[in-house]
């Protein structure tokens, strides 16, 4: 197993790229570090594919090299780099059993028998394909077959990383859950670097130790889900994790107050005087409906999902959501909000900024 560094990468798909917009890939430099099981998150056409191509040998970046450990493989061939991959939809030898098919990367390597048949034994038990290992592959449904890929990709213990490629898309949804907490055992339990690229936030967050959220062609953020939930670095981030994602509210800021429509909002960090787009961020769950003091809004609409209400509200000229609890009551003269101080971001032209800590005592909700 390694680390993956990747210095400077840059990747364009057109043959004389000039600015930021002609590259799927924008510059930048990250590590992956070894044994950790990383999800790949970000919307369609963001550049996840790129960048797992790029890591498997599949595609030569503009610029920039590809280090797994210590050792240059940008201009390694796929086979050279020494990885496993299981890719959208099922690989599989038909003619062959699901026992065949899942010792042949061991087979071809040369392992002996008697390894090989405890290694495919122990694969199969922990992917639940136990009772199929003397079935041909041909007559199994898709999903079966999408785990005799998953197990192949897992069968080796020697490989440097596991890359998923939109492994559960032909997963039927009951499964899918499934084979996410089977993978993430098998994580446990063999420790290999595994890179997981999915545009399912849920399937992200379920799975990874460290999820590395994309946007238009950058990584954004490298967090853990609560890093991802409670210190977005992005707007994006903010937006994309959550459902409903964070409220995003125009404000302006000086110290530890931010000022908005003639209303002022104490804060618990002191952020300077932040010129530029400067954006209040706050999550569903971590705004209060009331009757007393706030920010006056207008509600909009109530939304019962089980066991929260969504309620979707104007504040100014501004849109948002607020979470509450299944049994909260929601009466005609609650049209005032506050804010859990604590749990308030502050971003400037989209990205976090983190303000200095000040005596939590000063501050008030709103
Ligand atoms: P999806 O989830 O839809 O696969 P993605 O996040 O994997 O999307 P990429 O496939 O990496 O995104 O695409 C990133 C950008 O590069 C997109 O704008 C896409 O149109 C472009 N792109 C991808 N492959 C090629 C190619 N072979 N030639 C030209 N442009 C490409």
């Amino acid at each position: 197993m390694a680390s993956i560094a990747l210095e400077n990468l840059a990747h364009s798909y057109l043959p004389n790229p000039g600015g930021d917009n002609d590259f799927a890939l924008k510059q930048a430099s990250h590590i992956w570090e070894d044994g950790r099981a990383y999800a790949l998150l970000g919307p369609s056409g963001c550049g996840k594919t790129t960048l797992l191509n790029i890591i498997s040998g599949l595609l030569t970046p503009t610029s920039g090299r590809v280090l797994f450990g210590d050792k240059d493989v940008t201009a390694s061939s796929t086979a050279e780099r020494n990885i496993a991959q299981v890719f959208q939809f099922p690989v599989v030898y038909d003619t062959m059993t699901v026992r065949q098919n899942l010792a042949f990367p061991l087979r071809n390597r040369g392992m002996e028998a008697d390894y090989i048949s405890k290694r495919v034994e122990r694969i199969a038990q922990m992917i639940g394909l136990e009772a199929d290992l003397h079935k041909k592959a041909r007559g199994l449904t898709s999903d079966l077959k999408q785990k005799i890929s998953l197990g192949r990709g897992m069968v080796r213990d020697d490989v440097n990383a596991i890359l998923f490629d939109e492994p559960l898309t032909v997963i039927d949804p009951h499964l899918k859950w499934e084979l996410r907490t089977q993978l993430k055992s098998l994580h446990r339990e063999f420790g290999h670097t595994m890179i997981y690229v999915t545009h399912d936030q849920t399937e992200a967050l379920t799975f990874a130790e460290k999820v590395v959220v994309m946007h238009e062609g950058r990584v954004v953020q490298i967090g853990t889900p609560k890093e991802l939930f409670e210190t977005p670095a992005h707007v994006f981030v903010g937006y994309f994790i959550g459902s409903p994602g964070m409220n995003f509210i125009p404000v302006s800021v000086t110290g530890n107050k931010a000022h908005i429509n003639g209303n002022t909002i104490h804060l618990h960090h002191d952020y300077g005087n932040p010129q530029g787009d400067i954006l209040l961020g706050i999550r569903p769950e971590f705004i209060q409906l009331t009757k007393s003091d706030g920010l006056p809004v207008q509600i909009n609409r109530i939304q019962d999902v089980g066991r929260h209400k969504f309620i979707n509200a104007t504040l100014f000229d501004t849109e948002i959501n607020i979470a509450a609890d299944e049994g909260f009551e929601i009466e005609a003269d609650m049209v005032k909000i506050e804010f859990d101080p604590a749990n308030i971001s502050i971003f400037r032209d989209d990205w976090r900024i983190n303000g200095k800590a000040i005596n939590q005592g000063e501050g008030g909700a709103v």
